[in-house]
């Protein structure tokens, strides 16, 4: 009986106790009893075949899970919009949203009358407020999605004059000439790749024109000796101006001087914007549209817009982060590098009164996801020798910094303040089983 207590393979967690932990619990209500119960032996036996610890065993259980659903993770990789982390993290008030509208929703009927209504009209009318210089707001599935329809209804068989500095690349292959040319719109590149002047737009533009369009190259910038024209000087072409602004500011943002923004875009004259909703807005995937009524209406009214129209999920999200725009995305732009410094020392310390010895280094943050390229953000990180990079990413939950100059760095400035604990934890494990684990 003494071995009993001894013995580690003694301490698996019995079946019934870790069917009561939430998550496996959850999934029990999801994926049924059995399927769960599966995976919780299968993890049971691994713990006595000594190939985990039994204090594993719920999250290897976890981890095994038929299709688990999407595992968050730490971003403490000093990119605050990181494509590849699914861009903006939702602010609390959308996550609640997000859950409210999830069952059934008045999504298109007016409670009042019992009438059908404007499908996200509360959403629309968010946006709407947000910037008074639209006349109207239209919102699809995200901002290639609010080219593709400008494109399709103002210059399907006519051409778009765009400058040949603005024929960019967004990321993973997305080439915005490819996608507007299939609409069905014919490219007319004027200029070049440093310089473009309006007499360059003025010579293309003709009877053939749908409209010039003006994309903010996002993810690069060219310095030198360059000119582009702006927004009031095309407006005097005679044809409407496009503005695909990218990455979602609403308004002019002192921090981000050089970032267009929707409001002095139309202000300027422009006579629809397009922008992302999960860039530096902080939402939900969408694409927003803003702009001249009759245009936003014949956008509206295009059969294509029912195949880009957006989920009651996407509405709520979007409508809770434009009435409290707090979002995290904001906060990690925001955060002050003493802040910073003071969150990261406070980790250092509890790591060390563990045992473990890591640093605190100052860093570089950057805004990422196709927003305020060149934009250095002072940032602070825990540095960590680079060999630890591959467990913590593996981790539970996984924690993903980045490697620089042969050092693992845990860069703050893209964690919400909420996650430092599990951030600590998550460390602590990984220091103490070791790189390998
Ligand atoms: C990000 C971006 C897009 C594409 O928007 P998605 O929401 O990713 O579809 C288009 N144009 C510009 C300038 C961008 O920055």
């Amino acid at each position: 009986m003494r071995n009993r207590s001894i013995d580690p393979r003694r301490r698996v967690p019995r079946t019934d106790v870790l069917l009561a932990d939430p998550r496996l619990a959850a999934a029990a209500a999801s994926h049924g009893r059995s399927r769960v119960k599966a995976v919780i032996v299968g993890a049971q036996e691994r713990a006595r075949r000594g190939e985990i610890r039994p204090e594993d065993v719920p999250a290897a259980a976890v981890a095994a899970l038929p299709g688990g659903g999407p595992q968050p993770v730490i971003n403490a990789t000093g990119v605050l919009l990181h494509t590849n982390l699914g861009r903006a993290a939702l602010s609390t008030a959308a996550v609640d949203a997000v859950i409210a509208a999830s069952g059934h929703t008045a999504v298109e009927l007016d409670l009042n009358t019992g009438r059908r209504a404007q499908r996200g009209r509360d959403a629309l009318a968010a946006l709407a407020a947000a910037v008074p210089d639209a006349q109207a707001v239209h919102v699809v599935n995200n901002g290639a999605a609010a080219l593709v329809l400008a494109a399709t209804v103002l210059a399907a068989g006519r051409d778009i004059v765009v400058s040949r500095g603005e024929l960019v690349e967004i990321g993973d292959g997305f080439r915005l000439p490819d996608l507007l040319e299939s609409t069905g719109a014919r490219l007319r590149e004027v200029g070049t790749t440093n310089r473009t002047t309006l007499a360059d737009y003025s010579w293309a533009v003709g009877a053939g024109t749908g409209f010039i369009l003006k994309v903010h190259p996002s993810n690069f910038i060219v310095r030198g000796f360059t000119t582009s024209v702006p927004v009031s000087e095309l407006v005097t072409l005679g044809v409407p101006v496009v503005v695909d602004i990218g990455s979602g500011l609403l308004t002019p943002e002192p921090l981000l001087p050089d970032e267009p923004d929707a409001a002095s875009a139309l202000r300027a004259g422009a006579s629809l914007v397009t922008a992302s909703g999960d860039k530096l807005l902080g939402g939900p995937q969408a694409g927003l549209l803003l702009g001249d009524s009759d245009l936003v209406e014949r956008l509206r009214q295009h059969p294509l817009a029912r195949a880009l129209r957006v989920d009651k999920l996407t509405f709520a999200a979007l409508e809770a982060t434009l009435r409290d725009p707090e979002t995290p995305t904001w906060r990690a732009l925001r955060a002050r590098p003493g802040e910073l410094h003071d969150r990261v020392e406070r980790l250092r310390e509890a790591i060390a009164e563990a045992g473990h010895k890591t640093e605190v280094v100052a860093c570089v943050a950057v805004v990422g996801g196709g927003g305020a390229p060149g934009v250095e953000l002072d940032s602070w990180a825990l540095s960590l020798p680079e060999r630890y990079a591959e467990a913590l990413r593996q981790g539970d939950p996984p924690v993903l910094g980045r490697v620089e100059r042969g050092r693992l760095l845990l860069d703050l400035r893209g964690v919400p303040a909420d996650q430092d604990d599990t951030l600590r934890r998550a460390v602590l494990r990984v220091l103490h089983n070791g790189p390998g684990n």
